[in-house]
């Protein structure tokens, strides 16, 4: 019978395999590493051929960390080298997506990745208590995003946003991502023409551009609290989890092939100018006549062969 595996492995005979990243571009490199290994193997996944074998994904893990306690009590110390903040999508798996295991990132996941008091304490805490290890924070977003759909479908059509969100706490999560939304559609005005909003594939093209803006803008936060704390090492990232390549990518390309060099983390936005620019970028990649024009440029895994 085939099977698809993912396996997270401790080898005691070289037991140091894994080693913690030393600064913030070590730690960027470690996870786009680990998405890119994921990718492949989910694309390996989908695209099985059973004389190759069974897709193998491992991820190395510390045997104190998986419970190979070595004397009593001893217990493993918490030292994540990245903190992610991510939308609650149970699609956008974060460990597995980053290729990482255990005590190797600390997570904070939440509808739409909006930052609420309560999720920036747990950034503070992070940012107070676990310094020693973290080297990066990173807001994620991903395309398909419900929360932001919502925010979305609520912008074009505002009247009907009360009957959409039936308590104030679902209003607040779409609240905070309004100014994505509107940023994205400033984009599409400016790179689609005026009549953009009537143009096909308005609406699935200011879903896309707002999760971008949405993780730009969170990420902007983030710099803010990261450099209110004073942790001047520590960089502040953003990306998008594309749900059709299973790739980390930003800017994004919606219909990107599965490819090595189509993942990237970006720095976080130091102005909000930095917002606009993203905007108009990626209206131009989400112009349906781009779409032709970019698979033919690009390269992916198989002879150019387009994931979906
Ligand atoms: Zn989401």
């Amino acid at each position: 019978m085939d099977t698809v595996d993912f396996v997270y492995r401790f080898d005691p005979r070289n037991p140091s395999l894994k080693v913690p990243p030393d600064d913030a571009e070590a730690a960027r490199k470690n996870l786009e590493d680990g998405n890119r290994m994921f990718s492949r193997w989910m694309y390996s996944c989908r695209t099985h051929d059973v004389t190759k074998g069974s897709p193998r994904y491992v991820v190395q893990c510390n045997g104190l960390e998986v419970g190979m306690v070595r004397k009593q009590d001893e217990m493993p110390r918490q030292a994540p080298f990245a903190v992610v903040v991510g939308c609650s999508d149970a699609r956008v798996p974060t460990e597995m997506l980053f290729g990482q295991g255990f005590n190797d990132l600390f997570v904070i996941r939440v509808a739409g990745n909006v930052m609420g008091d309560v999720c920036m304490g747990s950034i503070d805490f992070a940012l107070a208590a676990l310094s020693e290890s973290v080297k990066v924070v990173v807001m994620l977003g991903h395309s398909g995003c419900g929360a932001v759909t919502g925010a979305v479908d609520s912008y074009l059509e505002p009247l009907k946003f009360w009957a959409r969100t039936t308590t104030p706490m679902l209003r607040s999560i779409q609240e905070r991502i309004f100014v994505a939304v509107r940023e994205a559609a400033n984009g599409l005005q400016a790179v689609w023409g005026a009549d953009a909003v009537n143009s096909p594939g308005y609406r699935t093209a200011l879903i896309e551009g707002a999760v971008a803006l949405n993780a730009a803008q969170a990420a902007f936060d983030l710099r803010q609290e990261v450099e209110k704390a004073a942790k001047w090492e520590i960089e502040v990232l953003f990306g998008v989890f594309n749900l059709h390549n299973h790739q980390v990518s930003m800017p994004v390309v919606p219909d990107a092939p599965v490819a090595d060099e189509n993942v990237h983390l970006s720095y976080a936005p130091t102005n909000p100018e930095e917002f606009k620019a993203l905007a108009v970028q990626m209206a131009q990649f989400l112009k349906p006549r781009h779409f032709d024009a970019h698979h033919a440029a690009d390269g992916s895994l198989d002879n150019g062969e387009a994931v979906e």
